[in-house]
């Protein structure tokens, strides 16, 4: 039982294109209420359900609270774009690094359309400046955003930093007509 239907966009997100591995560390953003992190729980294998791989790890964060979740570690109330989180990210990582960002982050919708676009946008571009410190080089990062006029030069930064970025509208948010995600693999950080 998921939290929350978003955890269908991850599960087909991640059956097509595997971005969920046994052994893998996962950064989510915007985590509440927690349905991606359960399904990064099951795909990494963060509770050692299955003996025969590796063991993964799985660290949510959210400016809402999060109700604990088997398997997973959580940082509620903490803001994603504020310097000082960076330091709480690494003191609860079990290593320096992750192999994968998600982020299906949301600011507070205004109902102004391109407001409410370049916010998130905003968003996604913290995620990269985040990357620096705490994704693996060949890292991945999945992010949502809402189409407009500045996802092209959000692309574009992912194209500087990423070597392979796509575009995937899932099945599963089809009648969120704005929606989308970039999905960023084999980061080129050091
Ligand atoms: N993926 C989640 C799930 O499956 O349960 C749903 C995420 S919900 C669509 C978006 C979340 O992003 C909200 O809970 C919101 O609080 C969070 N969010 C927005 N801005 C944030 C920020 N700056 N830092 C951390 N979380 C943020």
């Amino acid at each position: 039982n998921y939290r929350c239907r978003s955890a269908f966009k991850l599960l087909e997100m991640d059956d097509k294109l595997r971005i969920l591995r046994p052994g893998f560390s996962v950064l989510d953003c915007g985590a509440a209420p927690g349905a991606w992190s359960q399904v990064a729980v099951e795909r990494v294998n963060a509770l050692g359900t299955d003996p025969t791989v590796p063991t993964g790890f799985v660290l949510g964060i959210d400016l809402q609270r999060i109700s604990p979740l088997d398997g997973a570690v959580f940082l509620s109330e903490a803001d994603v774009t504020d310097p000082g989180t960076l330091r709480t990210i690494h003191s609860l990582l079990p290593a320096k690094k992750v192999d994968v960002i998600l982020s299906d982050m949301a600011p507070n919708a205004t109902g102004i359309k391109e407001l409410d676009h370049q916010k998130l946008i905003n968003l996604c571009l913290c995620l990269l400046n985040l990357s620096q410190s705490v994704l693996k080089p060949k890292g991945t990062l999945l992010c949502k955003f809402w189409d407009g006029q500045e996802s092209r030069l959000l692309q574009g930064r992912l194209k500087e930093q990423f070597q392979d970025v796509r575009t995937i509208k899932p099945q599963a948010s089809r009648k969120d007509s704005a929606e989308s995600y970039y999905l960023a693999r084999q980061y080129k950080g050091k």
